[in-house]
């Protein structure tokens, strides 16, 4: 035990040294995969893993993953934050943040288009220097954000308004959200129905009062019969021009309302000519005494058996107005030619030609808008309510046809409904008309 003892106490210094340079040896290593891990650490993401083991291993391993986690997160907070911008991009809407100083952070290319602010050169531009017409400024001090305000927009010339709709909403902490909207559409939609609204009681007014005038005057005066039989032709006059209003606005807010036409229901052009004739004849000889006008109406043989394809009542109705106008406004002794051809460009046509008084360039334009009349006394004399032309544009609109007009001051007026060829059924070729 003694000897065992001294001989252990003899070799002590020489584990001492053993255990020293182990610890030493160890320490290095330590720090030196320390300081790899440190490198790794303070390197860019992409930088490979550095391969150790023991605690420094279980570390690395565990940033590692926290790393890729948070990676991934960012990668998809990413993603997400890009879609969400590209939404608001596609949006119809302008959207534009304002920090709390009123400066721009952040718009989509909407606004551009609205207001003209240029969305990367104007970001931290304050908004009111970009955007200066009295009525936004106004809207901007007085801080009341509870209704739009509309200012012109980017493209608003005095022929083609732009009226843009703004409203700011304030959000978080002193910052607002402005978001812009086009109603220039909207806007011309709804002066479109207030003149139409205008129109159509300025158009009932008259008859009204002449006819209630008349109902006045008979209920008081005590009258003869040929003068009470004269007043109740005048309210008879009257209340028909009321009821063709009342009919014309009805078809147009049936055309207005109604799907286009299918291929399943056709006129018989044959049917449809003779009968729209024989109006357009009695309406002639009821409005003209001598000299009587003169009617031609050329429709060729081959057609006969032809069908037309599309809404029958529409394209009869569109076709003896343009007959019933060639009648209303050629004078006593003029001429009316109708006629049934192809046009050779791929279309059928049904023309109405006459030498009546002729339109002048201006008018043509504008022939097709409701209630515009040349010559008001005249259409509202013989009947007419101003929508006749209106309502032939839109069924031939709905036939994927035109309506085609040419006219010259004195030299009469051609009134054409072009229908495209393919809508006739029952015809191996129709020939061009010479
Ligand atoms: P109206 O019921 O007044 O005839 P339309 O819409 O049919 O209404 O026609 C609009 C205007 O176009 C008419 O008021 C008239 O001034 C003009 N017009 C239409 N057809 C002719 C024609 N054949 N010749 C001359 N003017 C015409």
């Amino acid at each position: 035990m003694g000897a065992l003892s001294g001989a252990s106490w003899r070799e002590w210094p020489g584990a001492f040294l053993g255990v020293t340079l182990f610890a030493f040896f160890w320490w290095v290593l330590d720090a030196w995969r320390g300081r790899r891990v440190m490198n790794w650490l303070q390197s860019s993401a992409q930088e490979p893993v550095p391969h150790t083991w023991g605690l420094w291993g279980e570390v690395t391993d565990r940033v590692w993953r926290m790393r890729r986690d948070s990676d991934r997160k960012m990668t998809l907070s990413e993603q997400r934050l890009s879609d969400f911008l590209a939404a608001i991009q596609a949006s119809p809407n302008g959207v534009l943040l304002l920090d709390q100083e009123g400066k721009i952070e952040w718009a989509n290319q909407t606004v551009a288009q609205h207001l003209g602010i240029d969305v990367m050169r104007d970001q931290q531009q304050v908004l009111t220097n970009l955007l200066r017409g009295p009525e936004f400024l106004k809207y901007q001090s007085q801080a009341d954000f509870s209704h739009d305000v509309v200012i012109a927009g980017r493209d608003d010339r005095p022929q083609r308004p732009v009226r843009i709709a703004v409203r700011l909403h304030p959000y978080g902490d002193g910052r607002k959200l402005m978001l812009t909207r086009d109603i220039t559409a909207l806007e011309q939609a709804e002066a479109m129905r207030r003149d139409f609204v205008a129109n159509v009681s300025h158009e009932i007014r008259t008859p009204l009062t002449v006819i209630a005038g008349f109902v006045e005057t008979m209920q008081s005066l005590t009258l003869e019969p040929q003068e009470t039989r004269r007043y109740l032709d005048l309210m008879a006059g009257h209340s028909q021009r009321m009821k063709n209003l009342v009919e014309d606005l009805l078809i147009l807010s049936r055309l207005e309302g109604s799907p286009l036409p299918g291929d399943d229901q056709s006129v018989g052009l044959k049917s449809m000519w003779d009968q729209t004739q024989h109006e357009a004849r009695a309406l002639s000889s009821v409005l003209f005494a001598l000299p009587v006008q003169q009617l031609e109406f050329n429709f060729p043989a081959a057609l006969d058996e032809v069908v037309l394809v599309g809404v029958a009542s529409e394209i009869q109705s569109a076709w003896s107005n343009l007959l019933s106008n060639a009648v209303r406004y050629t004078p006593a002794g003029g001429l009316v030619q109708a006629t049934a051809r192809a046009d050779g460009r791929g279309f059928f046509c049904l023309s109405v030609q006459d030498s009546g008084p002729g339109i002048a360039p201006e008018h043509l334009p504008r022939l097709t808008e409701r209630f515009y009349r040349v010559d008001s006394s005249r259409s509202r004399d013989s009947g007419g309510t101003g929508l006749g032309l209106s309502i032939v544009k839109h069924v031939m609109q709905r036939h994927g046809g035109e309506l085609r007009i040419e006219s010259q001051l004195g030299m009469g007026s051609r009134f054409e409904l072009a229908f495209p060829a393919a809508r006739l059924r029952g015809l191996s070729e129709v020939a061009p008309a010479a």
